[in-house]
Formats: structure tokens, sequence, C-alpha cells
């Protein structure tokens, strides 16, 4: 197979951009992990449309797509004023019980529209934090989980970690129930960030579990990173970032931290004098990506990079990306079942959010109904942009031909309003323009996102609900 020049590109060779052309595409966006974005979903899909969601991948029985799960567990034990997650922080650990009680019902009436044990691919269990669970109970949900549905022996399993709560051998124990993949959420080594930010974790902790999940064999471990927080500077964000080198993770999230306290409560802690300006959050950017490329990573595309011989990093090579709602994915696309508070899930054409509070979740399941509160069936006009985008941020390749082909239009003509809007990206060297294709060329790929955004129907009246673009 001949793959379009630059789904084989390796950025690691490309200078990464200059500061002064990443803050031209320093707007609020979305990271594209579903289209429609969530903002778009409505209280008119509820539980009766995701049900037959459910059984026509029943009813499509050897032909469904392959099937992932994710598992929200929301509970922390303290709060991250940073945190735009759904979580509760308690330090009440037997929270834990009844929520796990709801979850194995919620499983069950999923499981019985889904109508046979459904093989499942990848696992991901989320939050909150998901070791606020002791290792009994990620035992019995695992257990729980496997009378309703096939895990299959290969897939993946993987789990976020807040290095605070775990130790040798909790992750041992995590490496026995069949995790393969971890993602520790570090956000920075500064103290004095970790303490402006109410989450204390030393390096030397992060530097020993990364040691212990080495020699436990974990295939890929991630280590997710925020730029743009209160008292980060240039000098402290540079040291950080050494010391992620040193660390040397399988893959990284470099994430930008949105300020919206209007909207993320946690947020109202954080001293809005001691966030960094604009023009300091890109050269945090920039010198970051410029330092993670020189120690060999591969940008991958929006926040995520990965070592060469990582699997997200042959995927990219090979032209085999995937984007869902953990980011960039290896797994073919397919169906995702959520389970748990507020979790997303897609299935067919449709996305679908679950009640996002624990009280309403409970109180739904009580009633022996689903707990689906919103969400969304696409449109045709939906589904095409869909292709669009996620082809853009996987393959960074549109071909006009198979698109207009597999959506019954005639690209060039359908999308004339974006081809106009693409003509600056093109000018300034981020894609190129053909008679038969759009390539996001290899300096594009730091502006993905950007591109993307042409093509999105609804995000123009939105873009102060999203986080920047870079
Ligand atoms: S950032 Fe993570 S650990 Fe911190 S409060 Fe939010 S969900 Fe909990």
């Amino acid at each position: 197979m001949t793959l379009p020049s630059t789904a084989c590109a390796d950025v690691a060779d490309t200078a990464p951009l200059p500061a002064t052309v990443l803050r031209q595409f320093d707007v609020a966006g979305p990271r594209y992990t579903s289209y429609p974005t969530a903002d778009r979903f409505v209280e008119a899909f509820g539980a009766d449309d995701y049900a037959s969601a459910l059984r026509a991948r029943r009813d499509a029985g050897a032909s469904a797509p392959p099937l992932s799960l994710y598992v929200h567990i929301p509970f922390c034990e303290s709060l991250c004023y940073y945190c735009a997650c759904n979580k509760v922080v308690t330090r009440h650990p037997e929270r834990a019980v009844q929520y796990l009680a709801y979850l194995e019902r919620e499983t069950r009436l999923q499981a019985a529209q889904l109508g046979r044990r459904a093989t499942v691919s990848q696992l991901h269990l989320g939050g909150g934090t998901p070791t606020f669970l002791s290792d009994a109970q990620l035992a019995g949900l695992l257990a729980m989980l496997r009378e309703s549905f096939d895990l299959a022996a290969g897939g993946e399993q993987s789990i976020e970690i807040d290095p605070r709560t775990v130790n040798a051998e909790r992750l041992s124990n995590l490496a026995a129930l069949g995790f393969n993949r971890l993602s520790f959420g570090v956000q920075d080594f500064d103290a004095d960030v970790q303490k402006a930010v109410h989450r204390i974790q030393p390096a030397h902790q992060v530097f020993g579990l990364m040691a212990d999940a080495r020699v436990l064999g974990f295939e890929s471990i991630n280590v997710d990173l925020i730029y743009g927080l209160p008292r980060q500077n240039d000098a402290s964000f540079a040291r950080t970032m050494d010391q992620v080198c040193e660390l040397r993770p399988d893959r990284i999230a470099l994430y930008a931290y949105a300020h919206l306290p209007e909207r993320f409560k946690p947020q109202r802690r954080i001293a809005a004098e001691e966030l960094p300006d604009a023009e300091t959050r890109v050269r945090m950017l920039s010198s970051a990506i410029a330092t993670l490329t020189a120690a060999g990573y591969v940008y991958i595309g929006m926040d995520h990079f990965a070592l060469p011989g990582d699997p997200l990093a042959v995927a990219k090579r090979q032209g085999r990306l995937q984007r869902d709602f953990q980011g960039y994915s290896t797994q073919p696309e397919g169906d995702l079942v959520a389970l748990g508070v507020s979790a997303i899930g897609r299935v067919g054409a449709t996305y679908s959010q679950n009640a996002k509070t624990v009280d309403t979740y409970y109180d739904l399941l009580d009633q022996g109904r689903l707990p689906v509160v919103r969400g969304i069936a696409l449109s045709r006009d939906d589904a095409l942009r869909r292709a669009v985008i996620m082809a853009l941020m996987c393959k960074g390749r549109v071909g006009f031909d198979a698109m207009g082909e597999a959506h019954r239009i005639d690209f060039r003509h359908y999308f004339a309003a974006e081809f106009a809007a693409l003509g600056p990206l093109a000018a300034q060297g981020m894609v190129r323009l053909t008679d038969h294709d759009i390539e996001v060329t290899a300096q594009g790929w730091f502006v993905v996102r950007a591109i993307a955004m042409v093509f999105d129907r609804y995000c123009r009246d939105n873009r102060t609900r999203f986080s920047r673009v870079v």
C-alpha cells in the first residue's frame, strides 16, 4: 500500500514551529475526541435512542465493528485546582462500594441490549481516579465486567494512575489483573506549580513508579503534562521537560490548561495573576515541542508524542491512527460502550452521555433505566464532517474521490466555503491543496486542530467554551 507522504512523515525530522507562528493559532477550539463535540449533544436523544443503537449493533452480528469499553470512576481523594473532569472529591472510600453496585446494574442493562457476550478489544478505566478503588475492588470490577463481556486475550487494558495513590505492590496487582498500559498524571514536576494547583507529588515518587512499571513489563506507559498552569514560566517548564525526557515514557500527552473558572468551580482557587500570559504559554509549548522532538519523540498530532517504536508512532507511520475519547489510538474504528457517571459512548452513528451527577445516575438505575441523559444521532452532514475531521487529524490527508464516493457528494462542491477558508492555511504552508486531496504538511501537524476546525459546522459560535488550539 502506498501511503500519502504526510502520513509517513516523521515530524521529528522537522523543525518545530517557532512561537511566533504558533501564536497565530492560539485560539480556542475543540479537541475532536468526538464530532460533533459534546456541547452539541441534546436531551432529545435519550436512553431509548441509545438502546436502539445497542440493538442495531447486536443485530449486525459478526459484521459489527470492534468494541471498546470505558469505565468512569469519579472519586478522588483530593481536589486539583485546574480540574475540569467530572469527579467527586471524598475521603470516604466506602462510597465506591455503592458506586460499584450501580455500575454492575448498568453493565447488566447494557449487556442485555447487546444480547450476547460481546468481545471487547480495548478496556480503559478513567476518572476521577480509578486507583481510588482498592485492589480488591478493581479485581471485583474486572470480574463483574467479565460476566457480561469477553475481554479479548492480548487486548489493550489501560488505566489512569494518580501517582499519589499507588506503590510498587499496587502496580504489580494491576499487572496481575491484566492491565498492560498505564497513564500517569504528572502535569508538572515543579514544586511551586504543584503547590499552586494543590497536587503535590515529588518527582522521585514518579521516577520510582516508572522504574517499577518497567520491571513489571507494562507495554506502553503514558505521562500527562499540562502547560499554562499557575507559576509556570519558561525556565521552570524547561526543567520539567528535561525531567520528562529523563523519565522517558513511551507516550506523552501535553495539554493546554484552559482557565474557565466560570464553568469549572475548582479553577476559582487558581489566582489568575499567577497564570503565564499568552506569549509565555506559546513559548513554553514551542520549546517543549523542540525538547521532545530533539529527544527522539515523534509528534503524533494534537497534544500527543510517542517514542518511534511505540505502537502509536508505528500506527502514524502506517496511516492507521484513530481518534477516540482518550485521544489518539491504534485501535480500528469501532463502537465504544461507556459505563459510569458522565461517561460518553459512541455506538453506530450516535454519541450518548450518562447522567453527570452520581445521584441522578443512581436514580435512573433505581428505575431500571439506562442512565443516558443526552446524546446525538449523527446527520449525514455530521457523519461526513466527522470522517473529514478524523482523516485530517489521524492520516493528515483527505482524498476527494474516496470521501466523495463514500458519502455520495461532490467533495469540492460540497465544501466550497471550506476550500476558501483553507486558503490562508495553505499560504502559511500548513496544508497543501491539490486537485485530488488536502494534505497536512509536516509543520501543519502542529496546528492540525485549527485545520480540522475549518470543517466543523458548529464551532464558530462556541470557541470560548474550548481550550486553546495550541
Ligand atoms: S485532576 Fe484528576 S485527580 Fe485531580 S481532581 Fe481532577 S479528576 Fe481528580
